[in-house]
């Protein structure tokens, strides 16, 4: 599946991006055109899906990065322009979940999602614009967000607390980085089945006192407007859509992709 969009000559970093979501995005990005940096912090996977795109006949390359380590961060994003002669856009997606009420969790469960979702996202932030407002060429930075940066559902607190501040954040930088030709937007899935959604099914069965079933029918999917998941190529494809806008009219925005789970 293609929308037509072309990223040719393009440079694109993506983190999380051995799995899931993040993977997607990947390959529809090298299909379109766009050499890709595959950024993980599991460095085999990294490197297998650069293997594949390259497999595939696309430019790839994968490395090691935890996005909560400053040092790896910028370390990655100058490996990215080494490897490929600059950064156009750059999508800060890795992720983890933890489910549980907020009174259970402890202070390092906390610290542990809010440095992947917001702290990763600040130093990718960060690397991205210092990079683009060097070379003058503008660019697009994507977050993932989530339904949940709109809504809350029980059990999610820090997720749900990190997946809204980071809309606060793009709005800043749709503001900072405009005059120098820096794009941002938020993408907002619904439930995709990635291993981060097959692993909290199970936990969420038990605390809702639910079976497995019922929470994909009556959590997962009750307020889409056809019981259908989201797919990984439904955002991938949201992902190539808003990175090869041709203008900055789209910017600061949250696009959401849920099958209408979350209506704005
Ligand atoms: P996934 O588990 O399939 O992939 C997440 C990837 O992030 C993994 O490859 C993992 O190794 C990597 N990662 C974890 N911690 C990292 C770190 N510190 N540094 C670098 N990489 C790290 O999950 P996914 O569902 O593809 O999630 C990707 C993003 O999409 C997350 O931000 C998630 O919150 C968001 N999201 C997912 C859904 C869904 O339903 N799956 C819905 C909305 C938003």
């Amino acid at each position: 599946m293609n929308g037509g969009q072309r990223l040719d000559g393009k440079v694109a970093l993506v983190t999380g991006a051995a799995s899931g979501i993040g993977l997607a995005i990947a390959q529809a990005y090298a299909a379109a055109g766009c050499a890709v940096a595959v950024a993980d912090l599991n460095r085999p996977g990294a490197d297998a899906a650069a293997g594949a795109i390259a497999a595939a006949g696309g430019r790839a390359i994968g490395m090691a990065m935890d996005v909560t380590d400053e040092a790896q961060v910028e370390a990655g994003f100058d490996a990215c322009t080494a490897a490929f002669g600059g950064i156009d856009i750059v999508v800060s997606n890795a992720g983890i979940q933890i489910v549980k009420p907020v009174h259970e969790f402890s202070f390092e469960e906390w610290r542990r999602m809010i440095g992947i979702h917001l702290d990763g996202a600040f130093l990718c932030t960060r690397a991205a614009l210092r990079r683009m407002y060097a070379a003058g060429r503008g660019g697009c930075v994507l977050y993932m967000g989530s339904v949940h940066s709109k809504e809350a559902s029980a059990l999610k607190g820090p997720y749900v607390a990190a997946k809204h501040a980071l809309v606060g954040l793009a709005k800043t930088v749709a503001k900072e980085g405009g005059p120098h030709g820096v794009r941002t937007n938020v993408i907002c899935p619904g439930f995709v089945k990635t291993p981060l959604v097959l692993a909290q099914i199970p936990e969420l069965a038990r605390r809702h006192g639910l079976s497995e079933d019922e929470v994909v029918r009556t959590i997962m999917l009750k307020d889409t407007v056809d019981n259908v998941f989201t797919t990984v190529e439904d955002v991938a494809q949201t992902a190539l859509f808003l990175a090869g806008f041709p203008t900055d009219a789209l910017t600061g925005q949250s696009v959401i992709v849920s099958h209408g789970w979350h209506m704005e």
